[in-house]
């Protein structure tokens, strides 16, 4: 390493911060720099629970990365320069790289259903939270993905006069075992959750929202999960992405098309195990984020970066404070049989979240 080597890394969620750190250990003599359009590191997997009103942790991250000898800019990326290899900042100069890490994340998607962008609220990142105050009266919460269940149940362990409605096509958590798929049912129900597994909405309006059988049903809020997008600087920037706009990579993260590009987590498309893509998860950014940091490393050194080795363990869902679906994984996401629930599930989701957080940290 010569000692001159900028790399800058885009984004600070737990991919961005996961690189962040292993570079700063790794990456000795280089500069590294972070950006993000926050100062602050929330925890996103606890977003519901601010959501039902509760107080989470937040970091501040200058605080966090100077303490590691990086430098911290709080600004927004606008734009790759890839030839110059400059990332363009709404509130800054322009910062030179000579290698990127681009860990953008995702946001909340609407999938194109009228309405949602103007009536439905979001709990997808922290301003979307921000905006979001829990009315009493009825909520209701469209998608039964791990969000949507974990925020139906976190609103209505925390407000019992409320009433909450889950509306989706699917059953709840339906790519789960049958003991889980039960579990989630039975803890929804019992904290007295609605749940509608066969309402396709079609149109959010700001009474409630409209299902494709043509009823109406009506809601004092409406909160969409039902589904991620990502943010469309790479596809602005022309860097080889996906349909929806994620950074195509190699088994190493390199960028399909600029190979000085590293990304992770979210905004990635990241083969998996049996070549399927990772899903988008705390659980996949955080190896992706050091995966990406240990083949700038490589690179630098002028070794070959290796391929990035993966393997799904559980996945954690939450039922309230005091519930939760710990879900044993198979090396390829498919649900293995044992699934832990009740209060030793939430002992476990909360030991997880924890220790996600700390990674990111650390
Ligand atoms: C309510 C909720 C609960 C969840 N629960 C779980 C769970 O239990 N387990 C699990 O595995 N996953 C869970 N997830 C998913 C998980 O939070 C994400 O997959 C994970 O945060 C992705 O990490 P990331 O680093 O890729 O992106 P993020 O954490 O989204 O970080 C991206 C960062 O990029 C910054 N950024 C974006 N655009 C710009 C720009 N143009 N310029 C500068 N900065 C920018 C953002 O401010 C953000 O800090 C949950 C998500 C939500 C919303």
């Amino acid at each position: 390493m010569t000692g001159q080597h900028r790399i800058v890394v885009l984004g600070a969620g737990y991919a961005g911060l996961a690189a962040a750190g292993r570079l700063a250990k790794k990456a000795r003599g280089a500069e590294i720099t972070v950006v993000d359009a926050s100062s602050r590191f929330v925890e996103r997997v606890r977003l519901h629970q601010q959501a039902a009103g509760q107080q989470i942790p937040v970091w501040d991250l200058r605080e966090l990365l100077t303490s590691k000898k990086i430098h911290f800019v709080c600004a927004r990326a606008t734009k790759i320069d890839t030839e110059g290899k400059r990332v363009l900042l709404d509130n800054a100069m322009p910062l030179a790289y000579d290698a990127l890490v681009y860990a953008l994340g995702s946001i909340g998607d609407s999938n194109g259903v009228p309405g949602v962008a103007e009536h439905a609220y979001s709990v997808s990142t922290p301003a979307d939270v921000d905006r979001f105050q829990p009315p009493r009266g009825r909520i209701v919460v469209v998608g039964a993905g791990s969000t949507g269940i974990e925020l139906a149940a976190e609103l209505a362990e925390s407000q019992p006069d409320s009433r909450i409605l889950l509306l989706s096509p699917d059953e709840p958590g339906a790519w789960l075992s049958p003991k889980a798929r039960a579990h989630i049912r039975r803890t929804l129900e019992r904290l007295g959750v609605e749940i509608h597994s066969d309402a396709k909405v079609i149109e959010v309006t700001d009474d409630g929202v409209r299902l494709a059988d043509g009823s109406l049903i009506e809601a004092a809020a409406t909160v969409w999960t039902a589904g991620f997008a990502v943010p469309d600087l790479a596809a602005r920037s022309g860097i080889a992405v996906d349909r929806t706009g994620r950074v195509l990579t190699d088994p190493a993260l390199r960028s399909l098309s600029h190979p000085e590009i590293h990304a992770a987590g979210d905004s990635a498309v990241v083969a998996g195990p049996g070549g399927r893509e990772l899903r988008m998860a705390c659980a996949t950014a955080l190896p992706t984020g050091k995966h990406a940091a240990d083949a700038v490393v490589a690179r630098l050194r002028g070794a070959e970066p290796g391929p990035l080795r993966f393997r799904y363990v559980m996945q954690c869902l939450s039922l309230g404070r005091h519930d939760a679906v710990v879900q044993l994984l198979r090396a390829d996401d498919a649900p293995a049989r044992i699934v832990l629930t009740g209060r030793t599930g939430a002992w476990v989701k909360e030991r997880i979240v924890r220790g996600a957080g700390w990674t990111a940290r650390h």
